[in-house]
């Protein structure tokens, strides 16, 4: 028998999420971000229960292909463009959308040869100051490509650097509209966390991604609160279960002690799968549906969960790391960093179940 760690990956949930998204932003298009391997999903998988969407957007141009190739239609926007001139015939042919942000790329369409025009997502530099161009550049730029007879659709784009934080979008969201509110062309502004609370975002359209998956893009706010369903499910089951005594230490480092007698379940799954090494004592847990805490240093392969008030569990009793009845982004607090991460690390030696 194989080792007993498992994900599930809920397709109903992930076409669920995609209404949620919908609802909230009902006079948008959606672009499902299905980047990251849809953040771990498995990028076919969640393509196909997401395949109701607008569009689709990921980062490689492999993974844009593999989607026409499986037969998907809509639009692909490609979130960094292209990289190298010698990428322009694969993306014309496919009929791939690609985000142009930088100078070079403009100059590289300007002396491309193409079969069919491009359709181009413009972005501009709103304040993240990582993609895009500056506002005082931007207008240049949207005349070289409105000048390019390659060039199709043109969208204009940014992203939002704080759009989980109250407020955290409207400073970007103005300069925005300073620039592009009035030039007539579609415009995509909206990620989870903006969809979820800045409706004046939204515009023609906006692009999901953490959401679709059921996560929350907040770090106060639970994913229940916008009836999102997670998607994805980590288990696995207690392989040995150790008794200890008082001042006994479990794991690597001894840096946890027992306070007194107390029974301890050691699990199949440690930091190999993607469960967070630096989740610390008393994460949470489910072991038979009840909740209870990690002991000790998360290893490679194990880690150990805390049975005492548990004195049925036993080995072969079932484990949630995180999913259904524990959320990802609670596991991801403890350990000091989000559910977008621990979903987009799940290792790829973890058997998959779709349900
Ligand atoms: C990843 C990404 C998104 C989706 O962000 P979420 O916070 O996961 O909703 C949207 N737009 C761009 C440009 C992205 O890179």
């Amino acid at each position: 028998m194989n080792r007993p760690i498992r994900v599930r990956i809920d397709l109903a949930a992930l076409a669920h999420n995609l209404l949620i998204a919908r609802r909230r932003a009902p006079r948008s298009q959606v672009l499902a971000v299905i980047k990251a391997n849809a953040y771990g999903h498995g990028l076919l998988r969640a393509a196909r229960a997401l395949q109701d969407a607008d569009g689709f957007a990921v980062l490689d141009l492999d993974a844009a292909i593999r989607l026409r190739e499986s037969r998907f239609r809509r639009r692909i926007v490609l979130l960094q463009g292209f990289y190298a001139y010698d990428e322009l015939p694969v993306i014309a042919e496919n009929r791939l959308t690609v985000v142009i942000h930088h100078q070079e790329q403009i100059a590289m369409l300007a002396s491309a040869w193409l079969p069919v025009k491009v359709d181009v997502f413009l972005k501009i530099n709103t304040g993240m100051n990582r993609l895009g161009f500056k506002p005082s550049a931007f207008s240049a730029a949207l005349r070289a490509l409105q000048a390019n007879r390659l060039i199709g659709d043109i969208t204009l784009m940014t992203h939002f650097a704080g759009a989980d934080e109250a407020g955290g979008a409207v400073a970007q969201l103005t300069e925005f509209n300073k620039w592009c509110g009035d030039l007539g062309l579609p415009c995509s502004m909206a990620n989870s966390a903006a969809i979820l609370n800045t409706p004046a975002t939204h515009a023609e359209w906006v692009r999901p991604g953490i959401m679709l998956y059921g996560a929350s893009p907040f770090q106060e706010r639970a994913h229940s609160e916008f009836d999102l369903i997670p998607a994805m499910t980590l288990s696995s089951e207690i392989i040995a279960v150790q008794q200890l005594d008082h001042s006994d230490a479990v794991g690597y480092g001894a840096n946890y002690r027992s306070d007194g007698a107390r029974r301890v379940g050691i699990v199949a799954c440690g930091y190999a799968d993607g469960y967070p090494r630096l989740a610390p004592t008393g994460t949470p847990v489910l072991v038979d549906g009840q909740r209870t805490q990690t002991l000790g240093r998360v290893s490679m392969d194990m880690l150990c969960v805390d049975l005492l008030a548990l004195p049925q569990a036993g080995v072969g009793s079932p484990v949630v790391l995180w999913g259904e009845g524990l959320a990802v982004d609670e596991v991801a607090q403890k350990a000091g960093t989000l559910g977008y991460e621990l979903l987009c690390a799940l290792a790829p030696r973890v058997p998959v179940i779709e349900v």
